[in-house]
């Protein structure tokens, strides 16, 4: 896909501010500091349009960002941080789920996994959530650049099993140094637009 125009429309904290112009949305989710906002960034071509690490205290925030004026990029709050107080995570889980319960536009979320290691409960849980709510799944096994080629086989085997994932799920080797997995990722993205 050829990115030509990519720019935030809103953060929403509620339903209220989603827009509303019935484009569709692919959902991004994974643990903080896993690469996401990297990830998404280099899908944009961009620098750092897709802010990096939310902090907590900071206010969570769906951030909407239209692509090509033909759909949405939904960045959902990295999860996982052991910071968190109860209150604040129980803030991100009501705002997340007002999100993928009901949401039309939505056509697919990527879970984005760092490759390096197995993925964590957090991950298992947000994998359960996503199929629960029979949203088609998108793996994308990031930081792909900090493992040797021979051991790459070896870690996509594990997150398949850690995730139980079937035969028919996708996980995409990913690098935002390097693009490696840009291309597929596009192809496969682009089938549920
Ligand atoms: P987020 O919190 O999930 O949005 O994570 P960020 O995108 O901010 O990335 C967290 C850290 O991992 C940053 O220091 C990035 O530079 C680094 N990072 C992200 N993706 C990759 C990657 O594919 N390869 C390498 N080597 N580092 C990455």
């Amino acid at each position: 896909m050829k990115v030509t125009s990519a720019e935030i429309v809103i953060s929403a904290v509620s339903k209220k501010q989603y827009p509303g112009d019935f484009l569709s949305e692919i959902a991004l989710a994974g643990r903080s500091n896993v690469g996401k906002s990297s990830f998404i960034n280099k899908m944009i071509n961009r620098k750092s349009l897709a802010r990096t690490s939310s902090k907590p205290g900071k206010t969570q925030t769906l951030n909407f960002y239209k692509i090509n004026e033909q759909f949405y990029f939904v960045d959902v709050p990295g999860y996982g941080y052991a910071k968190v107080s109860k209150k604040e995570r129980e803030a991100w889980g009501r705002m997340i789920e007002e999100y993928f319960m009901q949401r039309e536009n939505l056509k697919a979320a990527v879970l984005v996994v760092d490759m390096r290691h197995e993925p964590t409960v957090d991950d298992q849980h947000m994998y359960e959530f996503l199929s629960y709510y029979e949203v088609p799944i998108v793996v994308i096994a990031t930081k792909l650049d900090k493992i040797g080629k021979s051991k790459r086989a070896a870690h996509l085997k594990k997150i398949k099993q850690t995730l139980q994932l079937s035969n028919e799920d996708i996980v995409i080797p990913f690098s935002s140094e390097t693009g490696e997995g840009k291309e597929e990722a596009w192809r496969v993205l682009q089938q549920f637009l």
